[in-house]
């Protein structure tokens, strides 16, 4: 017997640009999948027609491939359970409500949405869950034609079948366990024909052999419901696993007031993939180490083990940490077209490979390199405080001394120092940064031999000469 492929998937619904929140549940369903040689599958859950937009979509994509996020299966690359947008999906659903209403497991409801959001808002005053009175369900055939023949718009509802327990085993909480008298017959359809997430997103997981479902936490509730669809429609239903929501330093569920960006925001600020994936795949998820990994570590350590059950703390700090990290090992080229055709339009072309040695560990963003560009070859230096302090503190003299020992030895670094400490006196912090203060303006920065064999010599030496 051949074992079953493991099959995972993202679902995202394109209304909105993706947010750290869904890229890690892709994360973790693409390093699953990738860990068990299995397939990552991605299907656009567009049900939502007045909200969901083709730029989202098409954003979509690109932010997972930027990701290096690559599915197997679904939209532009197609496979054997196409198509993988759901509003392309309708004859398949059509087919599944025909059954479910040949097995009288789904009834028509008329009830007017005013009344029950009523209804609704009443229940979650009182402190009850709100769940659906089951008025329509016990409308004989007659009745229900008269309110066809009145006009009367119907939804579709799916009629849970009483005094049943469902229980489920998910991946990350363990067993779990409902009784479907608390759950109220829900909508499965629109009145406008539209289908309804519960519906199609089972549905598709079911024919798209969907073997195991890492989602947000916030679908937990869901689950019962869409076995029992699931049930009911004779389909096999996925693994679950419901992974803890992100939440900002104040423990509430993450948002813009935490800091937290889109992923196009994140791209467009300069943070580089790689070092997303590394703080994603190590947020509510740990790995045994605490280093770097590459994309193929990542994934062979992944486990759905690993996986925690506690509410996972976004820390901006940590992302830059593991920004530091990218940037220290981005091969050159790379990171020649991430700092930007600003930072060449300064930097002399035949001095790339040098800024970029000098620089890298001290960029941790493209303005960060622009900032050092200007530095080192710009014409205006903008000073701040602690370096004019340290320029003051060191004299005229000492950069009288400085400019005579650089017009004798140019960007030599070790004969140039040692001149100046026979000249001066000064020593260690006292020698070095009011030099490097006056060079870039900074009492902090790349190696100052590294500076100052990349500043043009009349640069320099205006910029000691100021001082004199
Ligand atoms: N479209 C749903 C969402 O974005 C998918 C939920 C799921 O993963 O099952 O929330």
């Amino acid at each position: 017997m051949t074992a079953l492929t493991l099959k995972t998937r993202f679902a995202p619904s394109p209304t909105g640009y993706l947010h750290l929140g869904n890229v890690r549940t892709a994360l973790f369903n693409a390093l699953l999948a990738r860990q068990q040689d299995g397939i990552f599958l991605l299907r656009l859950e567009d049900t939502d027609r007045e909200r969901s937009l083709p730029e989202y979509s098409r954003a979509l994509l690109e932010d997972l491939r930027w990701l290096s996020l690559e599915w197997q299966e679904g939209p532009e690359v197609g496979g054997p359970h196409g198509p993988y947008t759901q509003s392309e999906r309708q004859v398949l659903y059509r087919h599944y409500y025909a059954l479910l209403e040949q097995r009288e497991q789904v009834y028509p409801c008329f009830c007017p949405p005013a009344e029950l959001a009523l209804v609704r808002k009443t229940q979650l005053s009182a402190g009850q869950p709100p769940r659906y009175s089951g008025a329509c369900a016990r409308l004989s055939e007659a009745e229900r034609e008269a309110r066809r023949a009145r006009g009367l718009p119907a939804t579709l509802r799916f009629r849970i079948p009483p005094g049943r327990v469902v229980e489920f085993h998910d991946l990350v909480r363990g067993p779990q366990r409902f009784s479907s008298d608390d759950i109220g017959d829900f909508i499965i359809r629109r009145a406008d024909g539209g289908a309804q997430f519960f519906f199609t997103n089972a549905v598709d997981d079911a024919l798209m052999e969907i073997t195991h479902v890492l989602r947000g936490e916030d679908h937990l509730t869901n689950t019962p419901r869409q076995l029992l669809l699931l049930e009911a429609l004779q389909l096999p239903a996925p693994e679950y696993g419901h992974i803890a929501l992100i939440v900002g330093a104040d423990g509430s569920p993450l948002s813009k007031r935490h800091g937290s960006r889109s992923l196009r925001e994140l791209r467009e600020a300069g943070f580089l993939p790689d070092a997303v994936n590394n703080y994603l795949a190590r947020l509510g998820h740990t790995y045994d180490s605490d280093g770097w990994m590459e994309p193929a570590e990542l994934a062979a350590g992944f486990a759905v083990g690993h996986l925690g059950r506690a509410p996972a703390r976004y820390d901006e700090a940590q992302l830059l940490h593991w920004q530091a990290e990218a940037v220290a090992r981005r091969a050159d080229e790379s990171l020649q077209i991430w700092m930007g055709t600003a930072v060449w339009a300064r930097a002399p072309a035949d001095r790339r490979d040098d800024f970029i040695a000098a620089v890298r560990p001290n960029v941790r963003f493209p303005a960060d390199a622009l900032d050092w560009a200007e530095r080192l070859f710009g014409t205006d230096l903008a000073l701040d405080g602690e370096a004019r302090a340290a320029i003051e503190s060191a004299g005229n003299d000492f950069f009288r001394q400085a400019l005579a020992a650089y017009t004798a030895h140019g960007a030599a670094y070790q004969p140039l120092v040692e001149q100046l400490k026979a000249a001066t006196g000064a020593r260690g912090k006292a020698l070095f940064l009011p030099l490097r203060a006056a060079l870039t303006g900074l009492t902090h920065g790349p190696e100052l031999a590294r500076i100052l064999a990349l500043i043009p010599a009349e640069l320099a030496r205006r910029r000691l000469q100021t001082w004199c």
